[in-house]
């Protein structure tokens, strides 16, 4: 019996007896490397082996537990053939069957016409029962390690059940004994268990399987504790003292005066609360969340023309290169004859112009730097950093936008920009660091987006009406599920649509996809831009970001295999000038309930914050659109859906911790790798 200490529950599985390199290697592939991960690997169903049956009850191919006689042993002599146990109850015979096992071995487990317990798969053959490498063979003094139901855990090729199981049972029943750090009180009102408590019932498939069980909830709740309380450590580390910003908002309130449209109430509010955070002395970690066309570029340059009158320098980065300069050309807009001197940099400048501005910058030369990533690589020293903005954010996790705030010196405020509206529990789970603002509203003249759903069937009917559109001027996207035809999938490739527009409409027509590398991409985009193209087919790779202020006209083939977020998002693409814009939805017959439900939310709100809370209901977390790009790994436990109780309570319950992090919430943010994050030297 191994004894295990709180502390050698976070070393390596190998440090159990029974596991070697062997076994640690397939258990490292159900990513159990510690001792902890096996606390946390919970059954997922179990095996009913609670009831012995006789011999002339047995159903072929299921799993049968039996009492019996040995009678005798077969070990032939000859290659291939397998050993052979032959037993007996009142009621009849059975052959227990072995490829590949010693005699020594079988002889030991079957001592001869002695009662012994097996466990295991029935089949028939050669007109008999008959037994292959059984689960359990056990004597009877230890019936009642078999006879019962049995935990099943989810295990890779390799990894024999029994021997797992042992391990398991092992270490659950040797659990160390942890502070808890959750009251009793708490624990009552709020309808969970304790911890080593939690752990045990955990491990019997019942209570792991019931998501609402005292137990399962428990550990979600700990989950979320230690998600939650990691962020709040990192907020700790980046809003550290800084010197506040210093400007008289003059000459933003110029620009402003000058935009040819009014901002919006969000817009001014979400000024504000930036403003107020570069006046503050620590620095700012904020995001704006604002759906698809909110206008969140100009409150960005508002913020950066308030930083620069300050005296810094900022950067604006985008995710590529489209955007970074469709941000370039607005920004030397804007900010004509203000005497602000703006450069841009991608990955794509030239050399001898990469040098001049690397050395202007370090010069303070630059005021505003536009660009991609390559604002961020090693050799990039700004003279007085004041301001990065970060566009499009959602593909950093955690760990870069940390970097990202450190790379800037601790003068250095940071804002980024979201498109992707998501759901609460979502946003506290991501961004729970960062201080939030939302932009709810569209600019006031912007018209509503119509959108309609058709069979595909039908298709033919909109030849005519997507002519009069190439006529006008007008431009069109064509959105198809997949690249290439599929075996497997009835759905609409990309490359056999375009081939099928580009006959109707020659020379007219572009595709994008994502096996394009990026400059191909790039190269297409920038002609749909200039006009050159008056319809666009692609799969779901364009940035959402793009203004394509011309297009007005977005068609999106089986429609029911997106979800909400994402027919959101690529609607937003279109309506983003004057001209009324057109979401077609093209469907097969034979919609399922939910997907109807989902057409109708699509079609009676264009609220991207609200879809977004839908989409979350009808589809759970892992589906949604801008969660799986951003890196961030599901929840194991969690599920804000069913849980989303506990996502606001343990919220809550984080923000009330005061000091420092105790030895007990270490070992709660270790449980769940979160503990690099923080820097704790414990344990
Ligand atoms: P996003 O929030 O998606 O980044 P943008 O900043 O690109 O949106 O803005 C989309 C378009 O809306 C731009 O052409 C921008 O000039 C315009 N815009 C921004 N704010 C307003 C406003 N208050 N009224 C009218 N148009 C606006
Ligand atoms: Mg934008």
């Amino acid at each position: 019996m191994i004894l295990i200490k709180k502390d050698l529950i976070f070393q390596d599985v190998k440090k159990l007896k029974g596991i070697g390199v062997q076994l640690s290697k397939y258990l490292k592939k159900r990513k159990i490397e510690k001792i902890k991960d096996i606390i946390l690997n919970l059954p997922y169903s179990e095996t009913d082996r609670s009831k012995i049956s006789k011999l002339d009850n047995l159903e072929v191919g299921k799993i049968h537990t039996i009492k019996v006689f040995v009678k005798k042993l077969n070990f032939p002599r000859i290659r291939n053939l397998p050993n052979k146990i032959t037993c007996e109850d009142d009621t009849g015979k059975i052959d227990i069957v072995y490829f590949n096992s010693r005699e020594g071995y079988l002889r030991k487990l079957f001592p001869i016409n002695k009662l012994v317990i097996i466990s295991g798969k029935v089949n028939y053959f050669n007109n008999k029962y008959q037994i292959t490498n059984p689960d359990y063979v056990t004597e009877l003094e230890n019936e009642e390690y078999v006879v019962k139901n049995i935990p099943k855990y989810n295990l890779t090729k390799g990894i024999n059940e029994k021997k797992y199981r042992s391990i398991s049972e092992e270490v659950i029943n040797n659990l160390p004994h942890i502070n808890d750090w959750l009251r009793t009180n708490f624990l009552e009102k709020y309808n969970l268990i304790e911890w080593n408590k939690c752990i045990k019932k955990l491990h019997n498939s019942k209570d792991a399987k019931n998501s609402q069980s005292k137990s399962f909830r428990r550990l979600v709740f700990d989950e979320l504790c230690a998600n939650f309380l990691s962020l709040s450590e990192n907020r700790k580390r980046i809003k550290k003292d800084k010197t506040p910003k210093k400007f008289t908002k003059k000459k933003s309130e110029t620009i402003v005066k000058n935009l040819p449209f009014e901002l919006t109430k969000s817009q001014k509010f979400v000024i504000n609360e930036i403003n107020n955070d570069l006046l503050s002395n620590k620095r700012m970690f904020r995001i704006i969340q604002g759906d698809v066309g909110s206008g969140k570029t100009i409150v960005s340059l508002i913020s950066i023309i308030n930083v620069i009158e300050s005296g810094f320098q900022c950067a604006l980065m985008s995710p590529t290169e489209i955007l970074a300069k469709q941000h370039f050309k607005l920004s030397q807009k804007i900010l004509k004859n203000k005497n602000i001197s703006i450069d841009y940099l991608t990955g794509k400048t030239e050399y001898k112009k990469k040098k001049e501005i690397l050395n202007k910058l370090k010069r303070g030369k630059i005021e505003l730097l536009i660009g991609t990533h390559a604002l961020f690589q090693k050799k990039i020293d700004f003279k007085k950093l004041g301001l990065v903005v970060i566009d499009e954010q959602h593909k950093f996790g955690v760990k870069q936008r940390t970097d990202l705030a450190n790379k800037g010196g601790n003068e250095c405020d940071v804002l980024l920009m979201s498109a992707t509206p998501i759901p609460r529990t979502m946003m506290m789970s991501i961004y729970g660091d960062m201080d939030i603002s939302k932009i709810n509203e569209k600019p006031a003249k912007r018209k509503k987006i119509i959108t309609l759903s058709k069979p595909e069937k039908k298709i033919d009917e909109l030849w005519p009406y997507i002519k009069k559109q190439v006529i006008a001027g007008n431009q069109v996207f064509w959105v198809c599920p997949l690249i290439n035809d599929s075996k497997f999938f009835d759905y609409s490739s990309a490359k056999k649509k375009f081939e099928f527009i580009d006959k109707k409409f020659p020379n007219k027509v572009g595709l994008v996809h994502g096996s394009l590398n990026k400059e191909e991409k790039d190269k297409i985009l920038s002609k749909f831009l200039k006009k050159e193209l008056s319809i666009l087919v692609s799969t779901t790779v364009i940035e959402v970001g793009i203004d394509f202020p011309n297009a007005n006209l977005i068609v999106i083939e089986n429609a029911d295999k997106f979800g909400l977020a994402q027919l959101h998002q690529l609607r937003g693409r279109v309506g983003r000038g004057e001209k009324q814009a057109t979401c077609i939805l093209l469907f097969k017959d034979g919609l399922s309930k939910n997907a109807i439900k989902r057409i109708k939310i699509l079609k009676d709100t264009d609220d991207g914050f609200l879809i977004a809370e839908e989409d979350l209901k009808l589809r759970g977390f892992g589906d949604l659109i801008g969660y799986q790009q951003s890196g961030f790994k599901n929840f194991r436990f969690a599920d804000p859906v069913s849980h989303e109780e506990l996502f606001n309570l343990a919220e809550k319950y984080v923000k009330n911790i005061k000091g420092n992090i105790n030895q007990e919430y270490s070992f709660l943010l270790k449980l769940f790798d979160k503990a690099e994050i923080i820097n704790t030297n414990e344990f």
